[in-house]
């Protein structure tokens, strides 16, 4: 079986395709979104989603979120003793959910198609492909997050022809694309992003006001503090959707702090990210060459723009209210989904052939000569951005000096006029035979796949030798046998068992509660706490499953009633 995946940076979600139609799969808790957190205590027991986020609020220095950020990275997080890159963390979150949909669906889940930002770069991509096969996950295909969504959208607006602008705002990142659907083609015109703002960055706003208006210095607070005021920055924030008004509450050193803030207040604080979020639509409307007027449909895809500040702004924008057709949390994992049936040859559905376009400009350095003199590290374009994939270009370069030996292609991908500011995903060496520089040409072909994955050829005209790269983060590379070594290590750490997931939960909540709280409520969740440990080491599960929902319930009281 093959399912669809959206890894997000906050949330990650999985859905299937069968009888017809898309289906978000619910996680082990019975919930659509498993927060992508994951926590390793000491004895190496993983826990993942909800109860890794729970229990990351005790345990900060032993949980981690947000990871995704770091994928492709040399980026190390230190858990329960043991050191985990982004990947291999992200692989956690992958396993998690593929054992929540093989328990779901009743049949083993082997292949994947996961999404990603269309932003993200050649090293993400490939982090995140390994991520699935660390999880043991074929992952048969790398889709472009807005490029989902739109799937989602077109075949649920009965697959009428239209142009859209997918407005995708999750945790961490920013994607804007053009998408048009006509007849049975779904092509992308235009991508752009910002890997660097996201909700996150709206919660963290809040939580800085809070702390500025209570006279509270950031740098006095220790993790855990400054984790608790986040969190209740992030449900004020949530807040914001039912009301434009919200008291953020947080006790600080035993003492009280309260915030009343009004939307229009926190909207003004938020200018300067909501200008942040106009530059990539400004460039994704001009590289596909369209006008504001020219979108049919904005698209809101990604739980931050469940924000009304976020939606005001793109109404504003666009002057028309955006699309709410399906879910913003769901649209991309319904998508990932729709692909997957499209990719089985579902008879039920449509088929779609999806162009897409790669993200970033792809190219080399080279020598030019200004008329005066000559200058290395100039930067030769060799795809440029949005250009539609699959694709493959050819650029022809000349020995540049002198008796030269060898020619060295950088392979660089970025956009500025220098190389120095690019990014280097990798270099391949072709020998050429000595001569007058610019007699030996060399034919440099980039290809790139429709994964998006970049395969580098180059060739000596007089020696026709041969050089092929298929590109990869150098440092990141791991052999085969690292690779299974790996997944081995990984193996062996223990699953959180998924029967105990959702009295774990509550036991987890109970001990934050009990440190959070103080007299009569503490008093309250230590008797309740101690009650439901009892009973759980009877082993009765109708028992066990009873004294839960009464554990959570005196919980919920204890933890809402206070607000
Ligand atoms: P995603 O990565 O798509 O799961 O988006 C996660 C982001 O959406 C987080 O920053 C959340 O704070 C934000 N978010 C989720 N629900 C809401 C809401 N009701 N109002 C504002 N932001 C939200």
């Amino acid at each position: 079986m093959m399912i669809g995946i959206d890894l997000g940076t906050t949330n990650s979600l999985a859905a299937c395709f069968r009888n017809g139609k898309a289906e978000i799969i619910p996680n082990r808790l019975g919930e659509r979104l498993t927060p992508s957190v994951v926590s390793v205590d000491d004895d190496g027991t993983v826990y993942v989603g909800k109860t890794a986020r729970e229990r990351g609020i005790l345990h900060p220095l032993e949980t981690a979120r947000v990871f995704k950020r770091s994928m492709g990275t040399d980026k190390e997080y230190l858990l329960g003793g043991r050191r985990f890159s982004a990947e291999e963390l992200s692989s956690l979150v992958l396993r998690s959910l593929k054992e929540d949909a093989e328990v779901y669906l009743g049949e083993s889940v082997t292949e994947a198609i996961i999404s990603v930002p269309a932003y993200f770069n050649d090293l993400q991509r490939k982090a995140t492909k390994r991520a699935g096969e660390l999880a043991g996950l074929n992952v048969s295909r790398i889709i472009n997050e807005p490029t989902a969504a739109a799937i989602a959208y077109g075949m649920g607006s009965d697959g009428k022809d239209a142009r859209y602008l997918v407005f995708d705002l999750g945790g961490g990142t920013f994607d804007v694309s053009i998408l048009e659907l006509y007849g049975p083609i779904m092509e992308v015109h235009a991508i752009a992003g910002d890997n660097f703002i996201g909700g996150e960055d709206f919660t963290d706003l809040l939580a800085t006001m809070f702390l500025e208006r209570c006279a509270i210095a950031p740098e006095t607070l220790d993790v855990r503090t400054l984790n608790e005021v986040r969190k209740v920055a992030e449900a004020c924030k949530c807040g914001f959707a039912e009301s434009n008004l919200v008291a953020m509450c947080c006790t600080i050193g035993g003492e009280e702090h309260e915030m009343i803030l009004t939307l229009a207040e926190y909207e003004k604080a938020c200018a300067p990210l909501l200008q942040k979020l106009r530059k990539p639509i400004e460039r994704s409307l001009r590289d596909a060459g369209v006008s504001l007027d020219e979108i049919d449909q904005v698209v809101m895809v990604g739980g931050a723009t469940r924000l009304p500040v976020v939606s005001r702004f793109v109404a504003k924008m666009f002057r028309r209210i955006p699309g709410s057709l399906v879910d913003p949390d769901e649209a991309v994992a319904l998508g990932a989904a729709l692909q997957c049936g499209m990719k089985a040859r579902d008879k039920e559905i449509r088929e779609v052939v999806l162009t897409d376009v790669c993200p970033y400009t792809l190219g080399t350095s080279v020598v030019k000569n200004n008329g005066v003199f000559e200058e290395s590290g100039h930067y030769l374009p060799i795809i440029e951005r949005n250009t539609v994939i699959p694709v493959s270009r050819t650029q022809t370069v000349y020995t540049a000096s002198d008796n030269q030996t060898r020619v060295t292609v950088d392979v660089l991908q970025g956009e500025s006029r220098m190389a120095h500011n690019n990014l280097l995903l990798g270099e391949i060496t072709v020998p050429v035979p000595p001569g007058p520089r610019g007699k030996e040409a060399v034919d440099i072909t980039y290809t790139y796949d429709v994964n998006a994955l970049l395969e580098v050829e180059v060739y000596v005209h007089s020696t026709k030798v041969k050089r092929k790269i298929i590109i990869q983060n150098e440092q990141n590379r791991m052999s085969e046998e690292e690779a299974e070594a790996r997944m081995e290590a990984l193996q062996y750490l223990k699953q959180n068992p998924r029967h105990d997931e959702a009295n774990q939960l509550q036991l987890l909540r109970g001990e934050r509660l009990y440190e959070q709280t103080v007299g009569a409520d503490r008093m309250a969740v230590g008797q309740a706490l101690m009650e439901f440990e009892a009973v759980l080491s009877k082993q009765d599960r109708t028992e066990i499953e009873r004294a839960r929902k009464k554990l959570e319930r005196t919980l919920n009281d204890i933890e809402y009633g206070r607000k």
